[in-house]
């Protein structure tokens, strides 16, 4: 901290320009930096510096006035401070700013400009090394004297406060020489006294400058000490006290301390306004009158600051009125969405219940299914139709209770949680919040969100929740939280069990098709300002899009292609505008013209294919058909592999449920010459693999009855022989019980050289007796085998119960065999049944 300490500073240094005082060697100085030449050096000299002597700078007062602040670089003060910059700060509000934290090291003279851009570089002479007090002689007698009026100084503060004693133990410590500019920096004094003993080189000019204003000082103290009688909460911790400046000090301060009171007595009335409960309103005054007191410059001043806002902004008491009506409310859930019925029907008996009981306890409802089902925008028609605000917090990935609960307000950066921060953005105290994704909660060492949200959730205790930043309760109890999920089973069971789960499946494709053109397209045409005066998407694109260019159990997919479509379309009407319309002869938007069109079908792939001329006249929908759409979204995605794939024997359909929907699973089996090793790959869990090893053990056993070998035509399949099966997609973990059937039917084609029905699927458990086991996520599975174009499926048949929920067109395209034991699926799932009649061959020989 001495300025002599032997620092030597480098005889070249970017020089930073301030209007905000003078800093001197020995003390430590915040100065804001918003000029182009300061930000330059902040950026290029100290965030980009890595060695020390690159965060020293030299700190030059700038006396001009900073309205002048123009390109050329003003006058300089000669002398300045080296300063090393211990701390830099960026922000950018209310403009982009650094804030420096800089210690004065010594005074430097400034000898030659280097070069002005970006920032100003000088060569330098370093000051202040060379004086040495000696105790006796005219300077030694001064600075004594000097020593002594500090000692009073301090002494006359109040020395329980630890910054005062540590002020009077640094007074013994610190180099005499030092002092004046220690003490300088620290009493209050303008600017220009300031820069007076900053520009005092010698040290007994600069002991002189500046014993006259430790003095005042002193007596300013004295006077304040006699006027006031003493309170004991009295601010003395800052040198400065605040009344002294009532007569000493200046005017510039006294207008900056006006404006403070005025923005706290603001702050106040805000408070009291808030209408906030009792204990709220305690703690905010009791942080006021801390406010009040606090001098602007210290970090908590803005903290505490912030705290306060936030808690005049939290709606304590303010909220919307229910508007509900059971029969609108019907209404508007059937405009929003199509389909799900069972859905539809349990959220309005819940809030039927609600409106009867006037209260919210309850279980929290859970919607699970599939992505882009509709479950956010069920939760959004929910807060629609009772009228409050809607506000969804993402809960994906969260691991951290503090994201829940809030950060403490003694961390750096602390801040409210996000259900407070929700509720401060939507302004009311009863909103419909939608926790999306309750099963992506995470668990780390900063402990466990879902324990967090139990307390947000129940309702015994959520009217009194605390945020760590709030430290006060706030009342969630009006709020209504619904939650959304893909699964079930990753949603910490404590939660699960505050909730009930409405499952929401994946739709079919007639469902697909009415959404998308009651709802999708419909939304997509108004985002992209668009009429169906303007385009139009047949029935038949819309299958088209379903089955070859998404697979999905939800529509998002869907309805982000028809986005796709918008805007493609969007460009050519808008190109369609520039020309001529006399070329055409443009037929009405009416069905006859639409088919002229349709017969047209070469020049009109021409129009959105590329070549801009050819574009149609506005008022001629253009209708998107099997070319526009190979043109807009490129070459299907889906082309129907099924049957390609089960050219061979070994290859059989599986059933899998994926929290993403159902899915279609092929599995493969290959035989090699070995020694009876199975070979599992696809990254399957433990269950499937013990399935695989009943499956092969069940085939083994039953060889005879089913005719089955090995490549040589032994009745041991395995002899001599390693199998291998795998279950792409090689990357996707699987486990489950439910692959069972299709091992046995797979690897009982490649034993038999049959191969199995090209449109077959199955699904099902299998014991080592050959009993077939129910499964779960038949719905979701059947719906992906129709999706898959399959006509057969095969269910366990204790799972019969499970088709009802099938919707009545997709059961009446498909087939289902029920199976009670593997006898049953190898005979459907092979043409003529399995083993085959031994007449099929030679029948098929004649043939
Ligand atoms: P999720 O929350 O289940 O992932 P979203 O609610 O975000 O899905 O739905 C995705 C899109 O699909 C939304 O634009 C939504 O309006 C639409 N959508 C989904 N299901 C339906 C439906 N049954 N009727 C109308 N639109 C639907």
């Amino acid at each position: 901290m001495s300025s002599n300490s032997g620092i030597r500073i480098p005889s070249r240094m970017p020089l930073l320009l301030t209007h905000e005082g003078v800093l001197l060697p020995g003390s430590t100085m915040r100065i804001s930096v918003d000029t182009s030449r300061n930000m330059q050096l902040v950026k290029s000299r100290l965030l980009k510096g890595t060695s020390l002597k690159s965060t020293i700078i030299g700190v030059i007062p700038n006396t001009r006035d900073p309205e002048h602040d123009t390109e050329d670089l003003p006058a300089l003060h000669r002398i300045g401070t080296a300063g090393l910059a211990v701390q830099v700060v960026g922000s950018n509000w209310p403009k982009p700013h650094y804030t420096l934290l800089i210690t004065g090291l010594c005074r430097f003279r400034l000898i030659q400009l280097l070069k002005e851009r970006p920032f100003p570089l000088a060569e330098v002479q370093q000051l202040d090394q060379m004086e040495q007090l000696s105790a006796d002689g005219h300077l030694g007698e001064l600075s004594q004297h000097f020593y002594q009026a500090a000692v009073q100084l301090v002494d006359m503060l109040d020395m329980s406060v630890p910054v005062v004693a540590k002020l009077r133990r640094l007074l013994d410590s610190l180099p005499r020489e030092t002092l004046p500019d220690v003490l300088a920096a620290m009493i209050r004094t303008s600017n220009k006294e300031k820069l007076q003993v900053l520009d005092a080189l010698g040290l007994e000019e600069r002991f002189k400058k500046t014993l006259p204003l430790l003095t005042r000082q002193i007596e300013g103290l004295k006077l304040l000490q006699k006027t006031r009688k003493p309170r004991p909460d009295d601010d003395k911790r800052v040198l400065s006290v605040r009344p002294v400046r009532r007569g000493l000090q200046f005017s510039l301060d006294e207008e900056e301390e006006e404006e403070d009171s005025d923005d706290t007595a603001l702050l106040e009335r805000k408070i009291r306004a808030a209408n906030m409960p009792e204990p709220a309103l305690r703690v905010c005054l009791k942080e006021l009158k801390r406010l009040k007191k606090m001098p602007q410059s210290m970090p908590e001043y803005a903290l505490t600051r912030n705290y306060l806002e936030l808690m005049v902004e939290l709606p304590w008491s303010k909220s919307t009125t229910d508007c509900l009506d059971i029969r609108a409310a019907r209404v508007l859930l059937d405009s929003d969405h199509y389909a799900m019925e069972k859905l539809k029907k349990r959220v309005l008996e819940y809030l039927a219940v609600r409106q009867l009981k006037n209260n919210l306890k309850g279980p929290i409802l859970c919607f699970v299914g599939p992505p882009g089902v509709g479950k956010t925008s069920v939760g959004r028609s929910i807060a629609k139709t009772l009228g409050r605000e809607f506000h969804r917090i993402a809960l994906g990935g969260v691991c951290d209770q503090s994201d829940i609960r809030g950060h403490r307000r003694t961390y750096v950066g602390s801040m409210p949680g996000r259900i407070l921060n929700g509720l401060k953005s939507v302004g009311v105290n009863n909103p419909v919040f939608l926790l999306d994704e309750v099963d992506k909660l995470g668990k780390s060492l900063q402990g466990d969100p879902a324990a967090a949200l139990l307390e947000v959730l129940d309702p015994e205790q959520n009217h009194s929740f605390t945020d760590h930043y709030l430290n006060v309760a706030f009342d969630l109890s009006q709020v209504l939280f619904i939650a959304t999920a893909n699964t079930t089973a990753t949603i910490p069971p404590a939660l699960l069990d505050r909730m009930e789960v409405l499952q929401v499946p994946g739709y079919t494709q007639e469902e697909k098709v009415e959404i998308a053109h009651r709802h999708l397209i419909p939304h997509q045409l108004e985002q992209h300002g668009l009429t169906p005066q303007q385009v139009q998407i047949p029935q038949e694109s819309t299958v088209d899009i379903i089955s070859r260019y998404t697979r999905e159990a939800g529509v998002r997919s869907l309805e982000r292609k028809y986005g796709a479509i918008c805007r493609a379309v969007a460009v050519k009407v808008a190109e369609g505008h520039k020309v001529a319309k006399a070329e055409h002869v443009p037929p009405g938007p009416d069905a006859a013209g639409q088919e002229k069109v349709e017969a047209e079908g070469e020049g009109r792939e021409d129009s959105l294919g590329g070549s801009a001329d050819l574009a149609l006249p506005p008022e001629m929908p253009i209708v998107i058909d099997r070319h526009a759409l190979k043109d807009i979204l490129g070459p299907p995605l889906f082309e129907m592999e099924v049957s390609e794939r089960l050219t061979l024997p070994g290859v059989a359909i599986g059933l899998a449920w994926t929290p993403l929907g159902g899915e279609i699973m092929f599995v493969e089996a290959s035989r090699m010459e070995g020694d009876g090793q199975l070979t599992l790959t696809g990254q399957l869990g433990d269950v499937m693999k013990e399935s695989a090893h009943l499956a092969i053990s069940w085939l083994r056993s039953n060889a005879k009855t089913y005719n089955l070998t090995n490549a040589a035509g032994s009745p041991d399949p395995l002899e001599g022989t390693d199998i291998h099966l795998h279950f792409p997609a090689g990357a996707v973990t699987k486990d489950g019980p439910s692959a069972g059937v299709t091992m046995v039917t797979c690897l009982a084609s490649l034993f038999s050289g049959r191969l199995v029905r090209s449109d077959v699927a199955m699904t099902g458990e299998i014991t080592l007796r050959g009993l077939v086991l129910p499964v779960g996520g038949i719905k979701d599975k059947v719906l992906a085998a129709h999706r898959a174009g399959l006509k057969r499926i095969i269910i366990p048949k204790r799972n019969e119960k499970d088709l009802e929920e099938i919707p009545a067109p997709v059961r009446a395209e498909l087939d289902f065999v029920l199976a009670a034991c593997l006898d049953d699926v190898l005979n459907a799932a092979f043409d003529a049944g399995f083993p085959a009649p031994r007449a099929l061959p030679r029948l098929a020989s004649k043939l």
